[in-house]
């Protein structure tokens, strides 16, 4: 529809008139709006005639003014499309509107460094609040900056979010340079940072070989766990929980008091997954292999899990009970695989290679299960890392001894070199990654794109059939997916 400005000043009195000889041009809207005739004659036969004490009193005024705002209420939730009444809230104008929330979920929700995120191109009314509040609560403000041409740095939003981010508070359109900015985009980025770690337990029995979590186990009372979860959905509205724990699964533990305590691991996870259908908050975590019985299965995906990662190690029999001591054998991943397979809940089937003590058959008997798997389930996810020896673990102290013809293996001595040898800078890693993971690859290489990666996943599908996988170009393959996720993101954003 076309706008007819002659028509709309028509509506506003104060545009009528002269000012310095001239009609009155007036832009100083967002500060204080002139009034059209039809709010000055409703507010004047509120003041005239129906003025009273909006939901707090029952005398006849009382009552019509109370439908009259209510009535408002509902023409202003049309208009903008809000789901219910109750989300429209009067206030004096938008400084009044920010500070009562800085006032009401900031007073509660916003703790000691936690953080506001905010940014350069905002009015005073969205600065001075949450300065404010950050001075009361010793919170951090962070600040979202602009470019030169005035542009919002988006694509630097989510490393300013983290998990103690409690408030984004940004403009749709810039008062100070008039930008309308991508607020959908921008919430977007907010509530898909919506995700919460948590802990239902903290250690593990298990003490597998390569593993540095000792910990005697002690899991948490189920009505903690659900009066922790409520509060923090209360205060961040998260949607989805990473559970945090090595394996939420275990059963038995010993209490303070030296008591042995055992539970059914099943009816635990029910009850979790009760907490999360209330919370309506999908949630991920760590298992082993021979928990995944299909009552437990069945449990978890009924709760709202969607993802776990299974960590089975090796394919060879030998490698898990002589050199991990995982306490599984390969029996158990396949049973595992069964159980999942078709349950909805996505599952990352971790490997790892060249232990100490591992041969080139162990490798190839761990590759064989892989296959398997993804036969027996296609929507399985699989990754193979070469192993790294960190310390704290029986397994470093293996490779650093040599032990089993493991390669001389001197430990880094700064950070950066640790830093240089993570598990992904592998071919096998990569061999397997391109192989399997090609819904990822056509994610990230969409349209023309995709004639860049092919080649490498061409190549990653022949090493892998042919179990070649000493040689791969690795850091050509980690360079250009940097530098394609880089252009996804510029591109994003523009
Ligand atoms: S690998 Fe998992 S099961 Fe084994 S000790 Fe570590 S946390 Fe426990």
């Amino acid at each position: 529809m076309k706008l007819n400005i002659t028509t709309l000043r028509n509506d506003f009195p104060a545009l009528h008139r002269q000012v310095y000889g001239k009609p009155l041009v007036y832009l100083d809207s967002a500060a204080t709006a002139q009034k059209p005739q039809a709010v000055i004659d409703a507010i004047d036969e509120m003041n005239a005639g129906i003025n009273g004490n909006v939901h707090r009193a029952v005398h006849y005024l009382a009552i019509q003014a109370t439908e009259r705002y209510e009535q408002a209420r509902e023409t202003i939730r049309r208009f903008i499309n809000a789901q219910k009444t109750q989300e429209i809230i009067f206030t004096a104008g938008t400084t009044a509107a920010i500070n009562l929330v800085a006032f009401s979920f900031g007073e509660r929700f916003v703790k000691k460094g936690d953080e506001i995120v905010i940014t350069e191109a905002e009015h005073h009314s969205n600065i001075v609040p949450w300065q404010l509040l950050c001075e009361r609560k010793e919170a951090k403000l962070k600040v979202l900056p602009v470019d030169d041409s005035g542009r919002l740095q988006i694509e630097r939003l989510p490393e300013l979010l983290t998990e103690r981010t409690r408030i984004v508070a940004v403009t749709q359109a810039s008062n100070v340079l008039g930008i309308v900015y991508p607020i959908r985009e921008i919430i977007q980025i907010a509530h898909s940072k919506g995700e919460m770690q948590y802990i239902t337990s903290i250690g593990c029995p298990y003490g597998c070989r390569f593993c540095a979590v000792s910990m005697p186990f002690q899991p948490r009372p189920m009505q903690r766990i659900d009066n922790e979860l409520s509060q923090l959905h209360e205060a961040t509205g998260f949607t989805e929980v990473s559970f945090a724990d090595p394996n939420i699964a275990h059963f038995a533990y010993t209490a303070e008091s030296g008591k042995n305590i055992r539970f059914d691991a099943v009816t635990r996870m029910r009850a979790l997954g009760a907490v999360m259908r209330k919370l309506d908050a999908s949630w991920e975590c760590n298992m082993r292999c021979p928990d995944l019985t299909p009552d437990m299965v069945d449990a978890m995906a009924h709760g709202k899990c969607t993802h776990m990662e299974l960590g089975c190690e090796s394919g060879s029999e030998r490698v898990l009970r002589d050199i991990v001591r995982k306490g599984h054998g390969v029996e158990a991943i396949r049973q595992a695989v069964k159980s999942v397979k078709g349950s909805g809940i996505s599952t990352m089937y971790s490997f790892l290679a060249f232990m100490p003590g591992e041969t080139m058959q162990d490798i190839i008997e761990t590759m064989d299960l892989i296959d398997w798997i993804v036969d027996a389930d296609p929507l399985a996810r699989v990754s193979i890392y070469q192993f790294t020896p960190y310390p704290g673990t029986p397994l470093y102290q293996d490779a650093v001894s040599g032990k089993h013809g493991y390669p001389p293996f001197s430990p880094p001595k700064t950070m950066m070199e640790w830093g240089r040898m993570r598990l992904m800078a592998s071919p096998i890693y990569w061999i397997a990654g391109l192989n399997f993971r090609l819904d990822n690859s056509r994610k990230n290489f969409p349209g023309d794109d995709w004639r860049l990666i092919e080649p490498y996943i061409k190549q990653a599908q022949i090493q892998w059939r042919n179990r070649e996988i000493l040689d791969f170009p690795v850091e050509e393959v980690e360079q250009l997916i940097s530098a394609q996720l880089a252009k996804r993101q510029k591109n994003r954003c523009v």
